[in-house]
């Protein structure tokens, strides 16, 4: 059933980046709440990619499923104190927005493991309650980012503000691909733009993502306080 879910999942961003004469962007399945198993299940039917809100909930799952050459996405706000275990367990910290972040995971990333990949995730709304840094923040966090031989800097994470209407965040997906370019023409490596959600991704994609972040379609409604 999940496998059938990828699936069409995969086809609809097929076809979203055809429309919209883009690349097709990677898929990140996001299986905060989920079980190893349901993990398991995409993981079998070719799903390699998966996002995560919590570090102790990730560490669990990425034990249990260990070997199978999954790549494991933080993409849930990161305290300092957590640094240490988020930089041993994940492949990809998508939501890094503050200079302390960049030190601690630098610090802790270990010299046998490849670099930790990075995004900067930007509070494009201007939201008091959102973490991110502010857009004017990016090329400072950067460059410190860059300085760093043990974090390899991909690009940028977004989260608009969630109006009803998926069509008002059209804009925030723009202003943030505009920010994408600026700092692609600084860091030739930076290649990632993380931005749409289960019910906006066609809209992401074609405002320039290259890796949307799903859940609630490719697994089914999480329980509402996780929601
Ligand atoms: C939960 C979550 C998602 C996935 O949301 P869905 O609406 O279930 O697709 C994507 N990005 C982040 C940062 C999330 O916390």
């Amino acid at each position: 059933m999940r496998a059938r879910a990828l699936k069409d999942i995969l086809l609809q961003l097929q076809n979203a980046a055809a429309r919209a004469g883009r690349p097709e962007p990677r898929l990140l399945a996001v299986s905060k709440t989920q079980d190893a198993t349901a993990v398991a299940e995409l993981a079998n039917a070719g799903q390699r990619a998966f996002g995560e809100n919590y570090v102790q909930e990730a560490m669990a799952k990425a034990a249990a499923l260990e070997g199978r050459g999954l790549e494991w996405h933080l993409i849930g706000h990161l305290q300092s104190n957590k640094a240490k275990e988020a930089a041993a367990i994940f492949d990809w910290v998508q939501t890094v927005d503050r200079p302390k972040l960049v030190e601690a995971l630098a610090r802790h990333r270990a010299d046998d493991r490849p670099p930790l990949n990075v995004l900067i995730q930007v509070n494009i709304d201007d939201e008091a309650s959102k973490h991110g840094c502010q857009p004017d923040d990016v090329p400072a966090l950067a460059r410190a980012i860059a300085t760093q031989p043990r974090l390899h800097l991909r690009g940028l994470m977004v989260i608009p503000t969630p109006h009803p209407d998926p069509e008002q965040r059209r804009d925030a997906f723009r202003r943030t691909h505009a920010l994408f370019d600026a700092l692609r023409a600084g860091y030739p490596a930076v290649d990632t733009l993380s931005m749409g959600m289960s019910d906006d991704h066609a809209i992401a994609i074609a405002e320039g993502a290259t890796m949307v972040r799903i859940g609630t379609a490719l697994f089914g409604a999480r329980p509402r306080k996780d929601a």
